[in-house]
């Protein structure tokens, strides 16, 4: 997606989250100012910071846009993540109070005060909230924007809040209930979880997660398609905000090709994934010799039998050393490293016997 009209398609959301939420405090001002409550009139105003997470999104889409510098070379798009663990604050903090609002009301339960303005108010902000939390959701998926996301999961939940009040209001009524703190509370725990997992997920993003299974597998598919390439391996993406990544991958190649073909093959692979991914990648070599595929197909076959290990891949025979060095892939599940790296020197000896066999462990950085 191109970052321009991504960052334009945010803002417009935004600016809708912005434009409902001013709606409606206008409206209930209106109501107020006509029925003259000076607590309805306080509410529209208290209403409006409903609109911070849309702003605080401009902010961040508008921060992270600007152009790499000195201090900066790989840009400011992380300043996103920064921007979801914020509006994941404010929901949790939208949570935490709702629930202690909840909590008093479970102490001292007080028939709501029920009138038909009240009511009316409700009605709207419950059908502009649905309306808008699942809008502002639906685009934060298509734009890839956790931001947007936790926006309108922030809304969502002022939808369901707002709907609660409704219950409440008619359990008082029909049936002289008074439920609103129960209810509140439960629903304060639903949104206290999910501002949990906005933060957690935003937290993640800083840190750096797996990268997005689908664009790993499509990259290493479109790199093993190019011509001499054998496989690819060890591929690792750094990103620097959601529509920007560098990284790193190895090929196997046949240990015959020159240098020059390889200066050739390695800027070739370089431009197609910049082109279709719009990610630059460093490509390192395996060499592959002919000789030795059915030694290299038993020591995978071998490794293959362990738990944990997901592939070997530059088995290479050093003959002038004596050296047979591999790359395995190991998954997170194996602890005791050297300990396993023991074991499969000794059995990949028995394969090879000629040869000091040394073992590097990969991480399975992508899928
Ligand atoms: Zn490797």
């Amino acid at each position: 997606m191109d970052p321009i009209y991504r960052k334009k398609k945010i803002t417009q959301t935004s600016v809708v989250g912005i434009a409902a939420n001013v709606f409606l405090s206008a409206f209930k001002a209106a109501i107020g100012i006509f029925s003259g409550s000076v607590a309805i009139i306080l509410d529209a105003v208290n209403n409006l910071t409903d609109a911070l997470s849309s702003v605080i999104t401009i902010i961040g889409v508008k921060l992270a846009s600007k152009k790499p510098d000195d201090k900066h070379p790989f840009g400011h798009g992380r300043i996103e993540y920064f921007t979801t663990i914020i509006i994941s604050l404010i929901v949790l903090g939208a949570g935490l109070s709702s629930m202690i609002e909840s909590v008093k009301k479970i102490i001292h339960p007080e028939l709501p005060n029920f009138n038909y303005t009240a009511i009316i108010i409700i009605v709207a902000a419950v059908i502009v909230k649905i309306l808008l939390g699942a809008y502002v959701k639906r685009q934060g998926k298509k734009l890839n924007s956790d931001a947007l996301i936790a926006s309108g999961t922030d809304a969502s939940f002022d939808a369901i809040l707002s709907a609660s009040t409704l219950i409440s209001v008619i359990a008082a009524m029909f049936f002289d209930l008074s439920i609103d703190g129960i209810l509140g509370a439960v629903i304060s725990v639903f949104i206290i979880k999910a501002g949990f997992e906005l933060l957690t997920e935003g937290i993640g993003n800083v840190l750096g997660g797996r990268a997005d299974s689908e664009t790993t597998k499509a990259i290493k598919q479109t790199i093993n398609e190019m011509p001499n390439v054998l496989g690819s391996y060890d591929l690792i993406l750094h990103n620097y905000g959601p529509d920007y990544a560098i990284g790193s991958v190895h090929i196997e190649i046949d240990d015959t090709i020159s240098a020059a073909e390889i200066h050739k093959m390695t800027r070739n692979i370089q431009n197609t994934i910049l082109d279709k991914f719009k990610i630059f990648l460093t490509v390192g070599v395996y060499a592959v010799d002919s000789a030795h595929k059915e030694d290299r197909d038993k020591i995978n076959k071998t490794a293959l039998t362990h738990e944990g290990v997901l592939g070997t891949h530059g088995i290479y025979f050093d003959e002038e050393e004596k050296l047979l060095s591999l790359d395995v892939v190991i998954d997170f599940s194996i602890k005791n490293k050297a300990e396993f790296c023991k074991t499969l020197q000794s059995e990949i000896k028995e394969i090879c016997p000629d040869y000091n066999v040394v073992v590097n462990f990969d991480a399975n950085y992508t899928d």
